[in-house]
């Protein structure tokens, strides 16, 4: 890790759709260990937000990546930058072993340059993705025959091996059992430790049994943010909450 433990600065970003704003003056400060829930009724801008960041709408303001500006880039640039999302059905390649599948979101976005100095560093990094999200074991295993759960886990395996250090994760534990939701939630510990995880969520019990904090939007603005104990003792928050 670097000597900033700052990853992600978001200052007054807002996203417009013709006059309405889906998103006004979201400030966030995401830190290295974060395991941020972020919450909100639907329709509070948690979706948009996420889109933001990763370049999918265009937004202003300002979101910084240890000093780099990541508005107005491009999303493979700012997948290249370290980071990466899930969307709520996995996208692996289902034709493919668990493996190739890690190998090729690898390489993807590298240059044949990069790659040859890393030709070592790969495979040793895929080792500890397959390690991190708990599939050494089915490596060979064709993707498309992995229940949904581990999908999932597949899809945030892709996210590490390209470096990902931000990772956005849209309802990751949607349609999956207790016990699937009890390793995921262990799995994002692991992973977020190093690194930043947000975790865009509905179910309450996940969140307050793994959020580190929590950002409650509204309206497409931060309502509370916080411990989760915090964020559920706010007055504000349980209006939002009863009001839907
Ligand atoms: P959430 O993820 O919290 O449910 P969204 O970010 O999906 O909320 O949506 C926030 C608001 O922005 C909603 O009112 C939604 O209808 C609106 N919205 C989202 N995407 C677009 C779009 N492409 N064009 C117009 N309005 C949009």
């Amino acid at each position: 890790a670097g000597m900033a433990s700052q990853y992600l600065e978001i200052r007054d970003l807002t996203v417009s759709f013709g006059g309405f704003k889906a998103n006004s003056g979201v400030d966030m400060t995401l830190l290295q260990g974060d395991l941020r829930f972020l919450i909100g009724p639907n329709g509070a801008g948690k979706t948009t937000l996420v889109d933001a960041i990763t370049g999918l709408v265009p937004a202003t303001g300002s979101v910084n990546k240890s000093g780099v500006e990541l508005l107005g880039k491009k999303s493979h640039q700012i997948a290249r930058l370290g980071v990466g999302r899930t969307f709520q059905t996995a996208s692996v390649f289902e034709n493919l072993s668990v493996l190739q599948n890690l190998d090729i979101a690898a390489g993807a976005g590298r240059s044949v340059m990069s790659l040859l100095r890393w030709r070592k560093a790969v495979p040793e990094q895929v080792e500890e993705a397959l390690e991190t999200i708990g599939l050494t074991a089915l490596r060979d295993k064709q993707a498309g025959s992995l229940p949904h759960g581990q999908k999932q886990w597949l899809e945030i395996g892709m996210l590490l091996v390209q470096d990902a250090d931000v990772l956005l994760l849209d309802e990751p534990v949607a349609g999956m059992s207790h016990d699937e939701r009890e390793e995921t939630g262990q799995l994002l510990r692991r992973v977020g430790a190093e690194r930043t995880v947000v975790v865009v969520e509905h179910d309450m019990d996940f969140m307050r049994a793994f959020a580190t904090s929590v950002t409650v939007l509204a309206g497409g603005r931060v309502l509370a943010e916080g411990s989760v104990a915090e964020v559920q003792a706010d007055p504000r928050v349980q209006e939002v909450y009863l009001g839907t």
